[in-house]
């Protein structure tokens, strides 16, 4: 028994060898459909990195905010208190 098989495209009677999938025809639109897949994979992946690192760079960003918003708070209050210390006090 010879070691071939039909084609993986369906509809295809291309007979070729075990361990390929397609026949040259289809492997060739398979492979190129492949390599949209990756291409377009890995603008996605690289879009999901990107607004992951956004995200992490807000969160990092807004904290700080945040930190820098009640270090502002608090030297406002200070500078109440001393105020208040050199007119009332
Ligand atoms: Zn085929």
């Amino acid at each position: 028994m010879p070691k071939v098989h039909r084609c993986g495209e369906h509809g295809c009677r291309e007979m070729i060898p075990l361990g390929y999938r397609y026949c040259e025809k289809h492997y060739k639109q398979h492979y190129n459909d492949y390599l949209h897949q990756q291409s377009t994979r890995q603008a996605v992946e690289g879009y999901r990195y990107h607004t992951l690192r956004r995200a992490k760079y807000y969160d990092q960003h807004k904290r700080l905010n945040k930190d820098e918003n009640a270090d502002k708070e608090n030297s406002v209050k200070d500078l109440a208190k001393k105020f208040r210390h050199k007119n009332f006090g």
